[in-house]
């Protein structure tokens, strides 16, 4: 909250000094470069009009956009108000966003963060909106910075991490009916609201997002876990619990969490033995017939450690719902559920509630606990992805 109040000040204060257009003042010449406001209201500028003028260049993945500038990378957060430059992560005023897949740069970047990082190369004057850049193409001085050497955020996370949201069904899918709920409200509408809460909460704690849907649509079981591949860190499918009529249905509530379980391992070992089926008919494959039995080994020796890891993050998640979901914590479980195969990293489900209870209904649809649950699943998949850091990361060096 303190953090988002800091924000809302910084860009009420710089409010009053955004021009409508900005000029860059180059060797090749000047560029005039509208400022554009993004969904939240905030000064943004496009990034690929503005490096052209700077001679720069962008590229986004895994949720963060890496900018070079003056042979110097800035990294944003995208959706994110922070950026990483010379290994250090710094607050903004507004977020990098990417829209019709074109990526937006707070206008800050350009009034601000380039003539502090680079006084010698960039002057901003702000009376006349206009960024000179001086003819010098020779190195910056921080170019002399110590060599690259991974900056953690203030979470003790390193930047980078990506996790995959899959809010369950969706589109013609509406998931279980939703007894408690309010009319009209289904697991899918619960899902994604959660799930878009999560996103949100997790950038805000510096993890790269991707959705395997933001709106009503249906996405094929089988292609959820294909969202999470080589760089995505765990995959979190969110449901919600129902039961069929019987005595005393509506009494049941609570949480769980899955993870895959070991029996479907078959599986996996058969979608793996397809791969190298596959393989034989690369042309100009070495790895042919004795590729086989090695790739086998190494894949289930992989999933393996996926279900280590999984069913940790899923002990971690139940523990941070304990303290904000007031249903009781129906434990850790395992289960063969599709959308857990087909995801290639460390995967868990989690069922929020019951929606054929009043109660979780209640807490299941008001945006206060949704959000509370979105924040709990947030610091559950965070203190995760700190465990998994110290486990596969050497120590940092330190110099001196
Ligand atoms: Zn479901």
């Amino acid at each position: 909250m303190i953090g988002l109040l800091a924000v809302l000040a910084t860009l009420a204060s710089s409010g009053d000094s955004i021009p409508a257009v900005v000029t860059i003042a180059g060797a090749k010449g000047e560029a005039r470069i509208p400022v554009q406001a993004d969904a939240t209201g905030a000064p943004v500028i496009s990034a690929p009009i503005l490096l052209s003028a700077l001679d720069g260049s962008a590229s986004v993945s895994d949720g963060w956009a890496e900018v070079s500038v003056a042979r110097q990378a800035f990294r944003f957060l995208v959706g994110a108000p922070l950026y990483v430059f010379s290994n250090r992560l710094q607050p903004m005023a507004a977020s990098a966003s990417v829209s019709r897949d074109t990526l937006y740069l707070p206008f800050q970047f350009v009034a601000e963060i380039l003539p502090a990082n680079f006084g010698n190369r960039y002057r901003y004057d702000e009376r006349r909106a206009r960024l000179t850049v001086s003819g010098s193409t020779e190195r910056a001085p921080l170019a002399r910075a110590p060599p690259r050497k991974e900056s953690l955020l203030p979470n003790g996370l390193r930047p980078g991490h990506s996790v995959t949201i899959d809010p369950g069904h969706g589109g013609v899918d509406p998931g279980n009916p939703g007894v408690f709920f309010p009319r009209g409200t289904r697991e899918k509408d619960v899902t994604l609201q959660v799930g878009l809460l999560l996103r949100n909460e997790l950038k805000r704690r510096g993890v790269g997002v991707q959705m395997t849907r933001t709106s009503d649509t249906l996405i094929a079981l089988g292609d959820r876990g294909s969202y999470c591949t080589e760089s995505c860190d765990l995959f979190v499918s969110l449901h919600v619990n129902s039961l069929a009529r019987r005595r005393g249905y509506t009494d049941v509530r609570g949480y769980e969490t899955y993870f895959l379980a070991e029996a479907r391992t078959e599986d996996a070992a058969r979608v793996a033995q397809m791969e190298n089926e596959a393989v034989r008919f690369e042309a100009g494959s070495a790895s042919g017939e004795t590729g086989v039995g090695l790739d086998f080994i190494l894949k289930d020796l992989q999933l393996n450690e996926h279900l280590r890891e999984s069913a940790r993050a899923a002990e971690l998640v139940q523990r941070q719902l304990k303290t904000v979901h007031t249903g009781e914590s129906r434990g850790v479980k395992q289960a063969g559920f599709m959308v857990l195969t087909t995801a290639r990293r460390p995967a868990i489900l989690v069922e929020l509630g019951y929606s054929t209870n009043p109660e979780d209904g209640r807490l299941l649809t008001s945006y206060a606990s949704q959000k509370a649950m979105a924040s709990a699943l947030a610091d559950a998949i965070v203190e995760y992805l700190l465990e998994y850091q110290r486990k596969t990361s050497p120590p940092v060096e330190s110099e001196g």
